[in-house]
């Protein structure tokens, strides 16, 4: 099937920070995607907290498997909309790349250590990821990603790290549209955690179904699937329940996006990015439901007692992992090390901590806390 005209066309791709020859066999936005999947914090994702910390059940999702998640539904709704989907899927997969140990408590604990030092934003840490943080390459620092695979990964970016951006930060000083395949993966990644985290908050116990019934997405589906198949077990129920939500909010966008596209008509990309309004979208209705549900968990999940509890411990970590490296730099491997040595001021010095702590995985964090604070005996 042929791309719609206001897709990205990666034969008319903005191209790379660094010039190198057209790929052979794949398309530019198929590269980027075996570059994320060949990186090492694409890896690392698999031992980094989505709600739940790693070690506190092998079923709950990490933030690999959400990527996962979160990049097969975008390809479903790309290739209905007739979008590139080897872009989506390349954004989709890169998209949570900067995120710390601990989930958004470390991030949050990260940007308040950094506050005296340029703060930190887990959005433009995944972009420092692409751009020069891998080192795998012997032409480049970083992956040398498209551009449109780089806009989509950059979703939020405060204005002064934009300014920094040359073309790449200018939509958010001149308050532009991404590309529809970036609008795709930024809500392919809320429907996947809308859903996901019922699964996961169902399966911990945190939350239960009588409480998502006051939901009207869940119920709606819930009722659907009591009556269809009564005799199934309540795990079955609410599995069935998930998937018709899923699949609700799939086809709803698919809909949405196609009736505002054929209105919209954007001639090509750049009319996208001007349209002064986002062209990938639910409908009024379940936007609403999907807002409710989000709210909810919100409310009932993220900030139930024993994932708060847990939030704590994690903030802890990161915050005085930050202060002892920050203190005494040597203390870190002899790559970070030798980097803070070059540093030019205490902001560069702080920086390279921000990189070694946000690239840890929640299990080599806490392992590095015991390292760094608890003395042991050689055994
Ligand atoms: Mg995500």
């Amino acid at each position: 099937m042929s791309l719609a005209p206001w897709a990205c066309d990666p034969a008319r791709t903005k191209g790379r920070l660094h010039a190198e020859p057209a790929p052979t066999l794949r398309t530019d936005y198929q590269r980027d995607r075996d570059r994320v999947i060949h990186s090492s914090a694409f890896r690392r994702l698999e031992y980094k907290t989505q709600v739940f910390v790693n070690h506190e059940g092998d079923l709950f999702r990490t933030r690999l498997t959400h990527s996962l998640e979160v990049a097969q539904i975008g390809r479903t709704v790309a290739r209905s909309l007739r979008l590139e989907e080897d872009l989506v899927e390349a954004i989709c997969l890169a998209h949570d790349l900067g995120h710390t140990p601990f989930g958004h408590a470390g991030q949050d604990a990260l940007n308040a250590c950094m506050q005296g030092y340029g703060g930190f934003e887990h959005n433009f840490q995944s972009l420092r990821i692409v751009d020069e943080l891998e080192d795998r390459y012997a032409a480049f620092s970083g992956l040398n990603l498209t551009f449109e695979t780089r806009e989509g990964i950059l979703k939020h970016c405060s204005e002064k790290n934009a300014r920094t951006l040359g073309a790449l930060g200018e939509r958010f000083l001149a308050r532009r549209q991404p590309s529809l395949e970036a609008q795709l993966a930024n809500i392919a990644d809320e429907i996947a955690y809308n859903n996901h985290d019922v699964d996961d908050g169902l399966r911990s116990g945190l939350i239960t179904v009588e409480q998502l019934r006051a939901t009207a997405l869940f119920a709606r589906h819930h009722d659907a699937v009591l009556e269809r198949w009564p005799q199934a077990t309540p795990h079955q129920q609410c599995f069935e329940t998930i998937r018709r939500m899923i699949n609700e909010l799939v086809l709803d966008l698919t809909n949405a996006s196609a009736a505002e596209l054929q209105a919209a008509a954007p001639t090509d990309v750049e009319a996208v990015r001007n349209a002064g309004r986002a062209l990938i979208h639910f409908s009024a209705d379940v936007a609403r439901d999907n807002q409710q549900l989000k709210a909810f968990l919100n409310h009932n999940l993220y900030r139930h007692h024993l994932v708060y509890r847990m939030t704590a411990k994690a903030k802890r970590t990161v915050t005085e992992l930050f202060a002892a490296l920050l203190d005494d730099p040597r203390l870190m491997p002899p790559k970070f090390s030798a980097r803070a040595a070059q540093a030019q001021d205490s902001n560069g010095r702080a920086r390279v901590v921000a990189d070694y702590v946000a690239g840890m995985t929640d299990r080599y964090a806490i392992d590095e806390y015991e390292r760094i604070f608890v003395p042991r005996r050689v055994r």
